[in-house]
C-alpha cells in the first residue's frame, strides 16, 4: 500500500523565487478573465436567466468572478436518468482504464495548477499556500486511488477453501451515487468525492457549494478532457436543498458521499431513510468538529504558540480540522496566552494573493456575521483575551474577520462549530485531567485532536483515550496528507471512512463471493 513507487505531488515552494516567480506570471493571466459556469450534463442545457448567478471575491466583494448558470430540479433528474443508464457500461469498464482517466486528470490539474489556485483565491479567498495544497491534495487523491483501485479490482481473490471448490471474492461498483461537497476545499474535497466513487465504477452526480461552482467547472472540464465520459461524471451547480432533493429522493441513488456540515448531513440521512421501496442506500458523511488540544505543564510554550496559530487560524479558521478548543494546564497557562497575544498580534489580515498575508478573508457575508455574533456574545461576557488588529485598508471590501482568542468554562460552554479564526481556550488543573477528556468525548464531535507534552506516557494515554479520527502530539492539527494520514472522523464528525486511506474504495464497491464445485 504504501510501496516506494507512490510518491506525493511536490508541488511548488513558494520560498524559492525560481519557483515562486513564474506561478505568480502564470496566475496573473487568470486574475481578470470573466469565468461562465454551467452544468455539465450528458445533455446540453439552456441559459435561463433566472438561474444565473453572479460570483464576488470575498476578500472585494466589488471584484466579479464570473456567474454560474444553477442546476434545475428538471435536468438534475434528467442527469440522474443518464447516470442510471450508463452504470452497466462504466461498471464493466476495465479498472485499468478508469484508472488511467485518474491519472491523466491529475496530470492536467498539476499542468493548470495556476489557473486553479487563481480560481481558489479569487472565488474561495484561498492564500496561495493553501492554494498549492489545495491542487496537491486533489492530484494525490487522483494518483492514490488510481494504485488502490487497480489492486483492489483488477483481479479477483482467491480465497482458500476445501478440495473441489474454488471461491472468489469479486470487485464491482455500487451503482449511482451522488457526491455533495463544501467550499472550503472547493478541489481538494470536491476531487477527492468524485474520483473515487467514479474508480470504483460508480456513475456520478457531482453537486458543488454554491460559493465554489466556477473551480469545480473547470476541474470537470480537465476531467473530460482526460477522458471521463460525461454520462459517468455529470456537474451539477445549484442550490443544496433543490438539486439535494433530488439526489436524496429518488430510489435509483446507491450512495451519497457527503462533506460538509453536520446538521446538512442529518437532513440527507433523514432524506435517504425515507425513499420508500429503495434500496439500503450507503452514505459516507465527513462533518463538523469541535476539535480540541491539550497542553500539559511539561510542554514548550513557543512551540505550542507555533503549532496553535497554525491550527486554529490557518485558512482563517476554515478547516473542517482547525482547533476550536484549547485546554491549558494552570501551569503554563499564562506563559502560552502571553505568547499567543504577541504572535497574533502579528498577524497579517488581508488579501490572500499577496504572499505576506497570514489570514484571508472568511467565505461569504453569511459566515461574516455569524462568526461577528459570537465573537459579540463573548466580547460582551468578558472574556476576550487576544485579537488581530483589522487594517481597513487591506479589509474593508471583503468579508473578513479578525483572529480571535476567548477563554470559557468548557467545551460545554459552546452550541455549534464557530467555522472561522476564533479559538477558545480553558485552563485546567492536572488533577482535573479525567474530567477534561470526558467532556470532549462527552461532547460528541470527533474529527482531530492534539495533545502538546513532553511526557510520552502521559501523550499515549491522551491519545488512547480521546474517541476521534485523527490524533496529533506534539504538533499542528490540521493538513492531513493523502496515503500517509488517513482522515475522517467519528460520532457527529462522520460515519467513519477515512478520506486518503488504504479502505475508503471499499465503501463504493460491492463485494460478490462467486463459489463453484469444480
Ligand atoms: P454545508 O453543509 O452548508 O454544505 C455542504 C454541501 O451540501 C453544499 O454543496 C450544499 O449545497 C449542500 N447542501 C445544502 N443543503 C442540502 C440539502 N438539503 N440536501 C443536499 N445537499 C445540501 O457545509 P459548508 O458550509 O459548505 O461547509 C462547511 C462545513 O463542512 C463545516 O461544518 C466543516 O466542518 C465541514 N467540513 C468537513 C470536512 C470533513 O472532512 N469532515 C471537510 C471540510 C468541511
Amino acid at each position: 500500500i504504501f510501496g516506494p513507487e507512490r510518491k506525493n505531488s511536490r508541488g511548488v515552494n513558494l520560498n524559492i523565487r525560481s519557483q515562486y516567480q513564474p506561478l505568480m506570471d502564470a496566475m496573473a493571466q487568470h486574475m481578470d478573465k470573466r469565468y461562465e459556469a454551467r452544468p455539465l450534463l450528458a445533455f446540453d442545457v439552456a441559459t435561463d436567466p433566472a438561474m444565473v448567478h453572479e460570483v464576488t471575491s470575498p476578500y472585494d466583494r466589488r471584484q466579479a468572478v464570473g456567474t454560474v448558470l444553477w442546476t434545475s430540479k428538471a435536468q438534475a433528474e434528467k442527469a440522474l436518468d443518464a447516470a442510471w443508464a450508463a452504470f452497466p457500461r462504466w461498471d464493466d469498464t476495465p479498472v485499468a482504464e478508469r484508472a488511467a482517466i485518474l491519472r491523466r486528470f491529475g496530470d492536467l490539474m498539476e499542468e493548470h495548477m495556476a489557473e486553479l489556485m487563481t480560481l481558489c483565491s479569487r472565488e474561495g479567498g484561498k492564500l496561495l499556500t493553501d492554494g498549492v495544497d489545495e491542487i496537491k491534495e486533489a492530484v494525490d487523491f487522483c494518483r492514490y486511488y488510481a494504485m488502490r483501485a487497480e489492486e483492489l479490482f483488477a483481479e479477483p481473490t482467491r480465497l482458500p477453501g476445501p478440495t473441489g471448490e474454488s471461491n472468489d471474492l469479486m470487485m464491482g461498483g455500487k451503482g449511482v451515487f451522488a457526491a455533495i461537497s463544501p467550499w472550503n476545499f472547493p478541489v481538494a474535497i470536491f476531487c477527492g468525492q468524485v474520483v473515487a466513487t467514479a474508480v470504483a465504477g460508480n456513475t456520478v452526480l457531482a453537486k458543488p457549494a454554491e460559493q465554489t461552482s466556477i473551480v469545480a467547472h473547470r476541474v470537470i472540464e480537465l476531467l473530460y478532457e482526460a477522458g471521463m465520459p460525461r454520462d459517468v461524471v455529470q456537474l451539477l451547480p445549484g442550490d443544496g436543498p433543490t438539486v439535494g432533493s433530488v439526489l436524496t429522493s429518488d430510489p435509483r441513488i446507491t450512495g451519497v458521499v457527503f462533506t460538509g456540515g453536520t446538521d446538512t448531513a442529518q437532513i440527507i440521512n433523514r432524506a435517504l431513510a425515507a425513499r420508500e421501496n429503495a434500496p439500503l442506500p450507503t452514505l459516507v458523511a465527513e462533518t463538523g468538529g469541535m476539535n480540541a488540544m491539550i497542553v500539559d505543564s511539561t510542554a514548550l510554550p513557543e512551540q505550542v504558540v507555533a503549532d496553535v496559530i497554525q491550527s486554529a487560524f490557518q485558512s482563517a479558521g476554515q478547516r473542517c480540522s482547525a482547533l476550536r478548543v484549547l485546554y491549558l494546564q494552570d501551569d503554563v497557562a499564562d506563559r502560552v496566552i502571553e505568547i499567543l497575544e504577541g504572535a497574533m498580534a502579528e498577524l497579517h489580515v488581508g488579501d490572500p494573493r499577496e504572499l505576506g498575508t497570514d489570514v484571508g478573508p472568511v467565505i461569504d457575508e453569511d459566515a461574516r456575521q455569524g462568526l461577528q455574533a459570537h465573537i459579540d456574545k463573548l466580547k460582551g461576557e468578558g472574556r476576550l483575551l487576544a485579537e488581530t488588529r483589522l487594517d481597513a485598508a487591506h479589509t474593508a471590501n471583503g468579508t473578513f474577520i479578525a483572529p480571535t482568542a476567548f477563554q470559557i468554562e468548557g467545551i460545554d460552554a459552546l452550541e455549534r462549530e464557530q467555522f472561522g479564526p476564533i479559538l477558545h481556550i480553558v485552563r485546567y488543573k492536572a488533577s482535573e485531567i479525567d474530567k477534561v477528556i470526558e467532556a470532549i468525548n462527552g461532547r460528541g464531535y470527533g474529527l482531530t485532536f492534539g495533545v502538546h507534552s513532553r511526557n510520552e506516557s502521559f501523550a499515549d494515554e491522551i491519545a488512547q483515550k480521546v474517541r476521534v479520527g485523527n490524533v496529533y502530539v506534539n504538533r499542528n492539527i490540521i493538513g492531513a496528507v493523502v496515503g500517509v494520514q488517513p482522515f475522517g472522523g467519528q460520532g457527529l464528525s462522520g460515519t467513519g471512512p477515512k478520506a486518503g486511506g488504504p479502505h475508503y474504495l471499499l465503501r463504493f464497491a460491492t463485494e460478490k463471493t462467486v463459489t463453484v464445485n469444480t
